[in-house]
């Protein structure tokens, strides 16, 4: 294992960043975005306003393997800050599962993954971050000291209040592979149940599921391990959804566990015909993988190749890309709904317990802190004759008749008083005004909603 040590170069390496990025913000007139080189957003703004260039806040500074927590630049994706901690054998207590978000991301836009029903959302595991705010100077907010408001406030303010530009997030131990045993369920009820179960018994380390079909429901439970009698690979030929349905049990090395869903942007790397073993082949190991897929994505949204081609042919396709938390009493009922009315297979599912700690704490994306929630996502583009977004309307729809709260990463279609009743409005024009008081970045609703 490497010496623990705060790596004193990397942290004045970051103080110079800063004080640029600061005089950087001091002198931008208005409306800031920033640019960096990976994003998985999906929505597209029609007014960005001036960069920020961020590429450099990419480092891992510092790890202390005995306080088990790690400091990391905000612009640093996953895939770095777990190939950083892993030699000391620790992995950030929640990882996102694609490897290019990035941490201040995930802590902006709620990120989480199949240690979730443990220790709920990432930004339930950052235990002081930097932020930038539009007046250019950079402040520390802990739990605990003066600025505690902005650090409760920023999740799911998609950088509407300030930019992270660093974090010490917690870690947990690892081992070096992972058992991963695959049960498959008919019935919706007794699948919730027997996630609901497993989530409070909390006997194994990652919990979560897929959904092929209204009987087809399979619930993925691992555990670490120290030995196993073989490893599979799913970074390149084979692919791991698929093997969900084929094998009981699995053996993955940590690393490629971590990045199971990564080989093939979940599965949405069929847009790109890329699980045609041929197609596979011709792009190889290195371009199968989350950055990849997204570049394109967002390639040709910009250049509306698609768009254009679809309307040529007169076709009307509809993109559903969502995440949504349900709670668990009413997942079943939201399952029906996507099973009659979306039509978009498969769907991802994770238990995200509201709070670890038993507390409300982060009011813009208010949760019951003692209900276990799941994480619903469903990501595919469906050709209909409805008119324009009427099926993400619906689906909107449905989350608030179920008590249920949307993601914000995506499109989204709420009224004002609906979108501010959801998440917070009192206490975001609050933080508004006290932080960005001069309306330096746009709101969230214009950001959310009017994609501003
Ligand atoms: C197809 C898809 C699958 C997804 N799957 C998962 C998943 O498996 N697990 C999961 O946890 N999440 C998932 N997400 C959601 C994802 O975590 C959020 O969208 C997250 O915000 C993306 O982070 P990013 O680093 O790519 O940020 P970007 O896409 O670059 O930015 C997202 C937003 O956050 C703001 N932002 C970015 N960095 C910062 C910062 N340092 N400080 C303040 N604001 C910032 C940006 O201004 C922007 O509004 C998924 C999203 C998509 C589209």
């Amino acid at each position: 294992m490497p010496s623990p040590r705060v790596k004193v170069s990397h942290m004045s390496r970051y103080q110079k960043k800063k004080e640029r990025l600061e005089r950087q913000m001091r002198d931008a007139p208005s409306s800031v975005h920033l640019d960096k080189s990976t994003s998985n957003l999906f929505r597209i703004r029609t007014n960005a306003g001036q960069c920020l260039d961020v590429h450099d806040f990419n480092e891992v500074i510092s790890i202390d393997p005995n306080k088990k927590w790690v400091e990391v630049e905000g612009m640093t994706t996953y895939e770095k800050l777990v190939d950083a901690t892993l030699p000391y054998g620790l992995m950030p207590s929640v990882v996102p599962e694609l490897k290019s978000i990035t941490v201040g991301g995930a802590v902006s836009g709620t990120g989480l993954e199949s240690s979730s029903f443990r220790f709920g959302f990432v930004h339930e595991t950052v235990l002081e971050m930097d932020i930038l705010l539009p007046k250019g100077n950079v402040i520390t907010c802990t739990p605990e000291n003066e600025y505690r408001d902005l650090f409760f406030g920023i999740p799911n303010s998609y950088g509407t209040l300030g930019y992270i530009l660093r974090l010490k997030i917690k870690t947990t131990p690892i081992k070096p592979y992972v058992h991963l045993v695959h049960r498959r369920f008919s019935t919706t009820s007794v699948y919730f149940e027997a996630m609901k179960k497993e989530s409070e018994k909390k006997a194994v380390d990652f919990i979560e599921g897929i959904v092929f079909s209204p009987d087809t429901n399979v619930l993925t439970l691992s555990t670490f391990c120290d030995e196993v009698p073989y490893t599979s690979d799913y970074t390149y030929m084979n692919i791991y959804y698929r093997s969900v349905l084929a094998r009981n049990e699995d053996y993955l090395t940590v690393r490629d566990y971590i990045w199971r869903f990564d080989t093939d942007w979940f599965w949405r790397s069929d847009l790109f015909y890329a699980q045609n073993p041929l197609v596979r082949l011709l792009l190889g190991r290195k371009r199968l993988n989350s950055v990849f897929f997204t570049k394109i994505f967002r390639w040709n949204s910009r250049l509306k190749i698609t768009e254009r081609i679809n309307q040529f042919f007169g076709v009307h396709k509809e993109q559903i890309v969502q995440d949504v938390e349900v709670p668990i009493q009413h997942a079943p009922a939201f399952l029906t709904f996507l099973h009659g009315e979306i039509n978009i297979l498969p769907i991802m599912i994770g238990p995200v317990i509201g709070s670890p700690v038993g507390i409300a704490r982060f009011p813009l994306f208010p949760l019951d802190p003692k209900t276990l929630y799941i994480n619903i996502g469903f990501y595919g583009i469906r050709r209909t004759d409805y008119p324009e977004w009427h099926l993400n309307k619906l689906v909107e729809k449905k989350v608030l008749e179920l008590h249920g709260v949307k993601m914000l990463y995506s499109n989204s279609f709420y009224d004002q008083e609906t979108f501010w009743r959801l998440y917070g409005e009192d206490t975001y024009k609050i933080l508004k005004q006290k932080y960005d008081p001069t309306g330096k970045l746009v709101d969230l609703y214009a950001k959310c909603v009017k994609r501003l």
